[in-house]
């Protein structure tokens, strides 16, 4: 049977020539026993760009239907051996092109052929003679439909296959994962959940979430929407399915969900961490309890020390000037009487009472720098205190012939009577324990991080390193009677820079001199 295409000419740029904005190609199959026909057909939707399979009969047509999947087929209705219909219906009666769009195409109308084509599921007539643009049209309509199949179906793998992956994730969390809507309720829970609650995963689907988490509360309202912008963290309590709880952190982030706004909540079984944080804490206020029986100890035996060495250094002082006006009137009275030894003796009383004078003297000082109060904080000038040390010290510098120079110091928040006795402690020993050269000594400052550095350097006989660390202890001496002293001078040093908050320490070299720094934090710059 011809085909009878007019001879219209078609059109590449015709209303649907070329439609198909894809890359991707179906196929579509031909069938009519014309091969005349058939090539005509062929010319027709060449220009569509698909792949066009050609069968000269029905059984033709069936043999391609087996390993092929169709956009659409045109059916010619006439042929021999099995007609339009017969080959259609054996088409539908497999199950890959059951649905397979069929288009017959046909000479003449007839209302039974129309009755019985789309009996068989035809979803078209095609009247011929066949006009190329009509046909075109119709074929494009199948071609766009099939290729919006496919790519539905990619689609819907691909969200299978990203839901596979997420709901893989969620089991593979080592925590309990909910995901709720705002309302609290819950849409999906994973494995680690129903082990935790005691609920089976069917159960927990339409729960409210605040059945295993009573203190879970919605996200907080912010003008129209949720104030999602941050994940919260919390620690709370848990409620088993069985009534048990247990404490619990969790962790709650948004996201958007074709569904809208939906949460995930992470809940982590926190209570080892609460029975280790519960232990820490037990030892901790033990720990606080033993410090604190421990600094009452010491505070207490601190004060029964302190009010001992201030009774001592004063209730000592009367005695000792007893002792020493004593051994004075007795040495001025009746040194005629005495012979040499007692003499001596004599003298070794008045020498050591009069050290114990000085040493008692020294022990009052130093109870007095270390409980000087905080009223007597004020700007002091600092180049002032070392002139006023340097000329409390004025004697002993013309005697030595020392050369005391000072830089530049600044002004600052101090205690007047604590830097000046710093001071002159420390040039008084730089000149005492000076070597055979005439005595030098630098005091100079420095600004430190968050405060001042002041020096007082010597050229004179150094200490050794070894016992750097002992000077600053009370009646702690490193030389002997040659040097005239009570071993209190540093140690009033270090109570005197304690009470300003900062700290002492020293360096030397034997035979060379020393540097004693000290550090004071800035209180009120100026
Ligand atoms: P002292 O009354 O003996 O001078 P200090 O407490 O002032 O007591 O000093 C403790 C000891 O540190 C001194 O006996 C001395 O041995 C050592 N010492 C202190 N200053 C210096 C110094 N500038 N150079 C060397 N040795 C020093």
């Amino acid at each position: 049977m011809s085909i009878g295409v007019t001879s219209k000419v078609f059109s590449a740029a015709g209303a649907r020539a070329a439609p198909l904005e894809t890359q991707d190609r179906v196929k579509l199959l031909l069938v009519d026993d014309d091969r005349d026909n058939l090539l005509a057909l062929q010319a027709v939707l060449e220009p569509l760009n698909q792949d066009l399979m050609l069968a000269s009969s029905g059984i033709e047509a069936l043999r391609l239907c087996l390993d092929n999947d169709f956009a659409a087929i045109l059916l010619d209705v006439r042929m021999p051996d099995m007609d339009g219909f017969e080959t259609a219906e054996m088409i539908r009666t497999r199950k890959r092109s059951r649905r397979t769009p069929i288009l017959f195409l046909t000479g003449y109308r007839s209302d039974e052929q129309l009755f019985r084509g789309y009996d068989l599921g035809a979803v078209d007539f095609l009247f011929k003679p066949i006009v190329p643009e009509i046909l075109q049209s119709k074929v494009v309509v199948f071609v766009e439909l099939c290729l919006s199949e496919q790519l539905s179906r990619r689609q819907a793998e691909e969200l299978a296959r990203t839901e596979q992956k997420f709901r893989a994730v969620l089991e593979a969390a080592p925590d309990a994962m909910v995901i709720t809507g705002v309302d609290g309720i819950i849409q999906l829970a994973n494995s680690r959940t129903d082990f935790l609650f005691g609920y089976s995963r069917e159960q927990l689907i339409g729960l409210n979430i605040t059945c295993l988490i009573p203190e879970w509360t919605p996200p907080g309202a912010v003008g129209n929407g949720f104030d999602v912008t941050a994940p919260v963290e919390t620690r709370l309590r848990a409620l088993t399915r069985n009534g048990q709880r247990f404490p619990v952190e969790i962790t709650r982030s948004p996201f958007e969900s074709h569904e809208g706004l939906l949460f995930t909540t992470a809940i982590r079984d926190a209570t080892e961490q609460a029975q280790a944080e519960e232990r820490i804490r037990r030892i901790n206020s033990e720990l606080e309890r033993r410090v604190a029986e421990r600094t009452t100890d010491l505070t207490r035996s601190n004060e029964a020390l302190r009010q001992f060495t201030w009774a001592a250094s004063h209730d000592l002082q009367e005695p000792t000037r007893m002792v020493l006006t004593y051994a004075q009137w007795v040495a001025k009275t009746a040194a005629p009487k005495l012979d040499a030894q007692e003499i001596e003796m004599l003298k070794c009383v008045l020498e050591n009472g009069g050290r114990l004078q000085m040493l008692l003297a020294a022990l009052r000082q130093y109870i007095y720098i270390s409980e000087s109060g905080d009223e007597d904080w004020k700007l002091i000038d600092f180049n002032a205190a070392v002139q006023t040390a340097i000329s409390n010290l004025e004697g002993m510098i013309s005697d030595s012939g020392a050369a005391v120079v000072c830089d530049p110091l600044p002004s600052l928040e101090s205690i007047e009577i604590l830097i000046v006795q710093l001071f002159q402690n420390l040039v008084s020993n730089a000149i005492k324990y000076r070597s055979a050269d005439p005595p030098r000594v630098r005091i100079s400052g420095e600004l430190r991080d968050g405060g001042w550095q002041f020096s007082v350097a010597d050229n004179g006989i150094g200490i050794e390193p070894d016992y750097l660390q002992y000077v600053f202890g009370v009646f702690k001496r490193l030389h002997g009677r040659q040097y005239s002293g009570t071993g209190i001078g540093l140690a009033i040093c270090k109570a005197a820079v304690d009470r300003l908050g900062g700290k002492i320490w020293v360096e030397s070299t034997l035979g060379q001199g020393s540097i004693f720094h000290f550090f004071l934090p800035e209180k009120n710059p100026v």
